[in-house]
């Protein structure tokens, strides 16, 4: 049976596990992310498909049902898996992704690597993604299409099936015409993501960087803007905007961009964070610190992430301020996400070695100033630690969103403790009732930080109301309806009015 919600998301929706020598799909172990709420979806529609892909030896022959059905608390729907092999997942995800995309789409010139790209191997991988698609998709349906690794998904599915209704969402930053049209394939990108009904991305400084790029290369009208809501523009800051544009003109095709920007689920958040265990873990790791303030900064490790400077800025701060010395401690959390590629290798060291640095410099016997983790920590302790610290400390560089912030601010049931958050971050435009620091600036950093240390009781409280109100408002439910409602008015689609579970 056909679906009317076609989800295209490379990482399949489940954990598959073997048990007894038999495939069983589980939910994933941590519900936390955007998956859960994208499958929450289905309730709505009367079938619902999902397609993502899956490694396979021999693609023509592979070793596993290419679709699965699945009937879970969510509903009933499909899951096609794309056989991919080894190559074709490294050229597509690890080479083209990774090394050209990913440090355009964060600014970072310097570090894009076009010599390893495969493109007609990237155009085969969204081809064949969109093909799945196509064959899922009931007449008319809505097809949802995730991230940049499938930017071509939306102009070959338009050609294969003009009938259905597209919306691709952004997951990362997106960046201004300067920097985007560094990529040798801008216009094929562009023209791909102009075949959509809908484009979303985090904030309305990424749609405007979306519409000039288009514009400087291909006859694109803006039809309509509006004011950007107080509620997206918190504070003037780097990534602010005033007004944005809500729809687009391309050869004879409406097109509607809408900011969205991701959260998280409170209210999951919200009970882990009351569990009686996690008061006592939060507890442990307190009286661990003694008399010392913990600060916490956690990120994978990327050089969006800007690991570095911070610690530097921590060396300095030690440096400058001799009464803080024995009186805190930062616990760095960087998870390495892909262990084999040597730039997230190189930095891993790097962070190593300055950890070492500043331990060595500034330690003793009874008191070490930074604890590195380089290890994924279960997020249940994750949130214990959140409710431990008396300041986040998130810093990156570039960041499309940056969930950690959100999550900090969930797990603060107590209503207290401090977040020192990058404007570099999307989720600054939200929440300007952080420390916003400017990563790019020693003065700004230095500050910051010592600021956040220095916060009486009552302010922190004040911010903190302010950011959980916000946090709260615009959460992964928020986010999901904003978008599909962009879409069912962008294509005068009526929903059934279930609401999303
Ligand atoms: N995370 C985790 N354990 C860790 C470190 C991070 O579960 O040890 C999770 C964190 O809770 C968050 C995600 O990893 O949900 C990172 O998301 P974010 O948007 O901040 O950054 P991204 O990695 O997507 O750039």
């Amino acid at each position: 049976m056909p679906s009317d919600l076609v989800i295209v998301y490379h990482r399949q929706p489940y954990e598959e596990v073997e048990v007894d020598g038999r495939t069983v799909f589980r939910e994933n172990k941590s519900p936390n992310g955007i998956v859960p709420t994208l499958k929450s979806f289905f309730g709505r529609f009367d079938k619902g498909a999902w397609v993502a892909w899956k490694q396979a030896d021999d693609p023509a022959n592979p070793d596993f049902d290419r679709v699965v059905e699945i009937d879970d608390a969510y509903g009933r729907y499909t899951v096609s898996r794309l056989p991919l092999t080894a190559d074709q997942v490294s050229s597509f995800y690890h080479v083209t992704s990774k090394e050209a995309f990913w440090p355009i789409l964060h600014s970072f010139k310097e570090r894009y690597n076009y010599d390893p790209v495969d493109w007609p191997t990237f155009r085969e991988v969204n081809w064949a993604f969109a093909e799945a698609a196509a064959a899922e998709a009931a007449e008319g349906a809505v097809v949802w299409v995730h991230d940049y690794n499938l930017w071509l998904v939306p102009g070959y599915l338009r050609t294969l099936r003009p009938d259905v209704k597209i919306s691709f969402f952004h997951h990362t930053p997106f960046p201004s015409a300067d920097m985007f049209n560094v990529l040798p394939w801008r216009k094929e990108i562009l023209e791909s993501l102009l075949a959509c009904d809908v484009v979303g991305f985090h904030i309305p400084r990424y749609v405007s960087n979306f519409v000039s790029a288009a514009q400087s290369l291909l006859d694109v009208e803006v039809t309509a803007r509006q004011k950007v809501e107080p509620e997206f523009a918190a504070e003037i800051t780097a990534l602010s905007e005033r007004s944005v544009p809500t729809t687009l003109t391309y050869e004879g095709r409406t097109i509607a961009v809408q900011a969205s920007p991701v959260g998280v689920d409170v209210d999951y958040i919200d009970a882990i964070a009351r569990r009686e265990e996690t008061a006592r873990r939060a507890a442990e790791i307190r009286a661990d610190l003694g008399q010392a303030k913990m600060l916490l900064s956690v990120g994978r490790t990327d050089y969006t992430k800007g690991g570095i400077d911070q610690l530097l800025s921590y060396e300095r701060l030690l440096e400058s301020r001799p009464d803080l010395r024995g009186r805190v401690r930062l616990m760095h959390v960087s998870v390495p996400a892909n262990r084999n590629m040597t730039v997230y290798e190189n930095i891993q060291s790097d962070l190593e070695q300055m950890a070492g640095r500043i331990n060595g410099r500034f330690g003793s016997f009874d008191w070490q100033p930074i604890t590195l983790i380089s290890r994924a920590i279960p997020f249940a302790d994750l949130v214990a630690y959140y409710r431990a610290a008396d300041v986040a400390w998130i810093t990156p560089l570039a960041d499309g969103m940056n969930l950690v912030c959100k999550e900090f601010v969930a797990s603060r049931v107590d209503h207290d403790g401090v977040l020192v958050l990058s404007e570099f971050a999307g989720a600054a435009v939200e929440m300007g009732s952080a420390l916003l620091t400017n990563p790019f600036s020693n003065r700004s950093m230095d500050s910051a930080i010592s600021q956040a240390l220095d916060m009486a009781p009552a302010e922190r409280r004040d911010r903190m109301a302010a950011l959980r109100d916000v946090v709260r408002r615009h959460d992964i439910r928020f986010w999901a309806e904003h978008q599909m409602q962009a879409l069912t008015g962008a294509a005068g689609i009526e929903l059934s009015h279930r609401p999303a579970a």
